[in-house]
């Protein structure tokens, strides 16, 4: 679904859309969504700006900080942009997610701090998929746990400790046996 300024410069926008998952591409795989995602949103011009506001919900699996299992999160984020006409900036830099202040254009200057919110726009208008995409990526929580006292990962051997027990220590090893052990260890490992 297109938002186009000529529509827009006839009367302001209300959408409903539901997108399922796959239907978007976040151009990530630090997560996934999995549940549909519904965006209400109104849109309409001022100036030459598409100004909108709205809301959307759905649920995405992140991975967990500590324990690298997967986490399901739900989300709805509401949204007030504004999006700015640019003449020529590649797609790249108007879809960098990773930098809020994305779409540096070359032979101006970047946005100022008070254009923090404002997106760009090129041509005659934007996709609402987008702008769903883009709202998404914004309202990330920066880090998820799996649960408050998840154990994470042994940094030695690597095991999940909220399922299994660290194998880093080594087996205790009854006295008298010990120096059978230490035999055995020197026989395993080729001087
Ligand atoms: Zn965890
Ligand atoms: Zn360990």
């Amino acid at each position: 679904m297109f938002i186009g300024v000529k529509e827009l410069e006839r009367h302001k926008l209300t959408l409903r859309e539901e997108f399922v998952p796959g239907t978007i591409d976040f151009r990530t795989r630090d997560f996934r969504q999995v549940a549909p995602l519904s965006v209400d949103l109104e849109a309409e011009l001022e100036g030459a700006e598409i100004h909108i506001v709205g809301r959307l919900a759905t649920r995405v699996e992140l991975t967990c900080a500590r324990c690298l299992e997967p986490v399901e999160r739900e989300m709805a984020p509401r949204f007030d942009l504004v999006y700015r006409p640019v003449a020529a900036i590649s797609r790249e830099e108007r879809f960098d997610f990773r930098s809020p202040s994305r779409a540096t254009v070359e032979g101006e200057i970047g946005p100022t701090p008070e254009d923090l919110g404002v997106g760009f726009y090129v041509d005659d208008g934007l996709f609402l998929a987008d702008v769903v995409a883009e709202q998404v990526h914004l309202a990330l929580p920066m880090k998820v746990v799996c649960r408050e006292d998840c154990r994470g990962l042994c940094p030695g051997c690597g095991v999940n400790l909220n399922r299994e027990r660290c194998r880093c220590r080594a087996p205790a090893v009854d006295p008298r046996l010990a120096p059978l052990a230490e035999w055995a260890a020197r026989k395993k490992k080729p001087e």
